[in-house]
């Protein structure tokens, strides 16, 4: 008892002070719509989808496989990829039907 009071004692001292496991939020609940936005997936990535657009065909494809609506397209045509939110798993390389996705290694822009 008296540790929960002195617990509440240092938050009022200290409104930085970090939270204790009992107050964390439970993991993998979705508990505000729209919060998928505040998650970069893109900083998992280890491949990064580069798009020939002289052989893309805008078939569309890709932006309906990908897992994390990366594929930007700007009046029906696919104009490029999200880089905060692609995660470089390669489906849409995989499932574009005339293969002008190549996944390149993101170290190559990290030199
Ligand atoms: S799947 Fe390939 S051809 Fe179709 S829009 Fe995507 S990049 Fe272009
Ligand atoms: S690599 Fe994966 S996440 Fe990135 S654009 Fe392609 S399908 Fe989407």
């Amino acid at each position: 008892m008296k540790l929960k009071q002195d617990k509440k004692q240092d938050k009022a001292k200290n409104p930085n002070a970090k939270k204790g496991w009992k107050e964390l939020p439970i993991g993998t609940l979705v508990l505000e719509p729209g919060s998928s936005l505040n998650y970069k997936t893109g900083d998992w990535r280890t491949f990064r989808p580069e798009t020939d657009f002289k052989k893309c065909i805008h078939c569309m494809i890709c932006w309906i496989n990908c897992p994390d609506s990366a594929i930007t397209v700007k009046d029906g045509k696919k104009i490029g990829t999200n880089l905060d939110y692609c995660k470089g798993c390669g489906v849409c390389a995989d499932e574009c039907p005339v293969k002008c996705i190549q996944m390149v290694e993101e170290s190559k822009y990290r030199k």
